[in-house]
């Protein structure tokens, strides 16, 4: 029988590897900075277009590259880093693996030019698809330049999978501040498309932190150090009433190697319990020294997962040090978030005149009865698309400026749960149980009403609305607020400005680290303008949507979020029956924006039915 096991050419061999190492232009970025880092630099550049699909640079002074491993380094397993298998466990360096640089070179265009400090001149290489396009000598600086262009030229299908250039900045970025804040003591700059976005000079890791984030940050840090056997830990914790809606600013470096590590983060998260409000993120960039032999970062081929000898004691000493560092910074153990909800108005029906409405009812009409097929109970099932959604608010043109009349325009469903009986004996038409459910009797039986789930749906369709038909009206701030974010933050605002001013916000003028707002939209109150915005960019981590029409969704679905009122909150009966009202007023009233149930019935029959057993 013939043979038929083959050895791949290296080419191949290099593309197939180039799948693990390389995903998208931020691993590039990623592997191009670890070397730089490597090779001892002080002063790194990171340059890219388009997002990186065009190209991603990163510019080093480092110790460069004799001609002959300027050559070599783009063969597989060619590294200067370790010899021996033993090396392994006493690794000072990101790389090791000698992979990263051939699997570039399998995929894209890649220009590198480098020179060694005690050489007169330097060489220049070309090299397309593994294959050498050319090599020459050249006078250049000390240290190596590598020019990554057109990624995944020769795989159409990697290519095409790429997302957004939003997206791919964005995951860039992230990797850029990873590397930035393990190494505070090298100075980065960063260029997209010929502007410089970052520019961070050496500094401590508090001053690198804060010029990343913006200098609101500095008033929210708290120092955490611990020195013992096993680890060395230092770094920064945010004060608990920092603490934010996402997990953007959590930081773990091991031995100054960004890494992943969702026991650590319980460690960190253990350590704030009971002073953090239910799902608030702390910030924290923690470094961990730990000696190179009792950690095995070898599990995992693009380098962010570890395994730790001696885990447990890891995550006891963790919590131990910054539980301290809370205390020495006097973080009362109980914080009450909650806010007065007197102090809210948690619809904007509530004030409303006319709450209890004149309108023409079908006393004869049964929701339930089957002859009469009413599309609001049938059962409600997920779109496979949200592409139908906007023909909800056609057609509702300046009618829409009326709140009111939208509140109550959809007359056949109000009617059709409150018969006229109950909607002029309105005293305890409502009932809350639990904080959480309003029930109320209607003609074949009861509804059952989701408090928050109903707000949500309220909000998100008045939010729609405004965006959507007509420019929403807003209220102006006496003293204009000043909100800080961080540049990759601010980025996201900037690109989301004209939908935001759709929905009632106004900005007065564009800085780099802050914005100025002049005029909120009316159903939001200035205290939770940090919320709604917060919570808004938590929900754009995965990019901006390409359509005005989805943006002013995405936006519509977040504020309503974070305005709705909550489970738990206490509602008066004037309040539960307009919520009640303002739900069945809606297009669309039988899901939440995020397609939950709002509302169950419940028929006497069924009650009956229980009641015979
Ligand atoms: P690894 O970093 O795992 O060793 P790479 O493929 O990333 O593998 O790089 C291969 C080798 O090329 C490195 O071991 C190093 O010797 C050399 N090298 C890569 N980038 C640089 C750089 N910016 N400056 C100096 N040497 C470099
Ligand atoms: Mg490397």
């Amino acid at each position: 029988m013939s043979s038929i096991i083959q050895l791949l050419p290296d080419h191949v061999a290099n593309q197939i590897a180039a799948g693990e190492v390389v995903q998208r232009p931020a691993s590039v970025v990623k592997e191009l900075l670890e070397n730089a880092v490597d090779a001892k630099a002080t002063d790194i550049k990171l340059i890219i277009k388009d997002a990186g699909k065009a190209l991603v640079q990163v510019i080093d002074n480092g110790l460069g590259m004799s001609v002959t491993d300027a050559r070599l380094c783009f063969e597989r397993h060619a590294t200067s880093k370790i010899r021996h298998a033993e090396d392994l466990f006493s690794l000072h360096t990101k790389g090791f693996r000698g992979e990263a640089l051939a699997s570039i070179a399998a995929i894209a265009h890649v220009e590198m030019k480098t020179k060694q400090d005690q050489e007169e001149l330097g060489v220049h290489i070309i090299i397309e698809g593994s294959k050498f396009v050319s090599q020459e000598v050249a006078v250049l600086p000390k240290g190596t330049s590598f020019a990554v262009k057109n990624l995944f030229f020769n795989i159409p299908a990697r290519r095409n999978f790429l997302k957004s250039d939003t997206v791919e900045y964005r995951h860039v970025v992230d990797e850029f501040q990873r590397v930035a804040l393990a190494h505070p003591k090298i100075h980065f700059t960063f260029y997209h498309n010929g502007s410089e976005m970052f520019n961070l000079p050496p500094a401590t890791l508090r001053q690198r932190i804060v010029t990343i984030f913006s200098g609101k940050t500095n008033e929210k840090l708290i120092p955490v150090q611990e020195e013992t056997e096993i680890v060395a830990i230092q770094g920064f914790v945010s004060k608990p009433e920092f603490a934010k809606k996402n997990r953007g600013e959590q930081f773990f470096f091991v031995n100054d190697r960004f890494i992943k590590s969702g026991y650590l983060h319980h460690a960190v998260m253990a350590a704030y319990d009971g002073i953090l409000k239910d799902g608030a993120q702390p910030s924290y960039f923690l470094n961990l020294s730990v000696p190179p032999n009792t950690i095995d970062i070898n599990i995992h081929p693009t380098k962010t997962e570890i395994k730790f000898d001696d885990e447990q004691a890891l995550y006891a000493i963790l919590r131990a040090s910054i539980k301290h560092g809370l205390g020495q910074f006097n973080v009362a153990p109980v914080l009450d978030f909650d806010r007065d909800s007197n102090l809210d108005t948690p619809y904007h029906y509530k004030d409303l005149q006319g709450a209890t409405p004149t309108i023409q009812v079908d006393g004869n009409f049964n929701p339930f009865s089957d002859d009469k097929p009413n599309k609001h109970f049938s059962n409600y099932k997920k779109p496979e698309s949200t592409a139908n959604w906007e023909s909800l608010y056609v057609g509702l043109k300046q009618d829409a400026d009326d709140i009111a009349h939208i509140t109550f325009e959809n007359e056949e469903m109000t009617s059709s749960l409150f018969n006229d009986e109950e909607i002029e004996h309105s005293v305890h038409k409502t009932y809350q149980i639990h904080k959480k459910y309003i029930v109320s009797s209607i003609k074949s039986g009861m509804v059952i009403v989701d408090q928050q789930r109903a707000h949500q749906r309220v909000l998100y369709e008045q939010f729609l609305v405004n965006m959507t038909v007509h420019q929403a009206s807003s209220q102006q701030l006496l003293f204009p607020l000043n909100l800080f974010f961080s540049s990759s933050e601010m980025e996201l605002i900037q690109d989301l400005q004209v939908s935001l001013k759709n929905t009632g916000f106004v900005f007065e003028e564009n800085n780099t680290d802050h914005i100025v707002i002049s005029g909120i939209p009316v159903n939001v109150t200035e205290s939770e303008v940090s919320l709604v915005l917060e919570q808004l960019l938590g929900d754009l981590q995965d990019g901006i949507p390409e359509s005005s029409f989805s943006q002013s969704d995405t936006i519509a679905k977040s504020m309503a979020k974070s305005l709705a009122v909550k489970t738990g909150t206490h509602l008066t009966e004037k309040e539960q029956e307009n919520l009640v009202n303002g739900l069945f007023a809606c297009k669309d009233p039988n899901v939440s924006p995020f397609y939950k149930p709002t509302f169950i019935t419940m028929r006497v029959e069924d009650l009956d039915k229980k009641f015979a057993l």
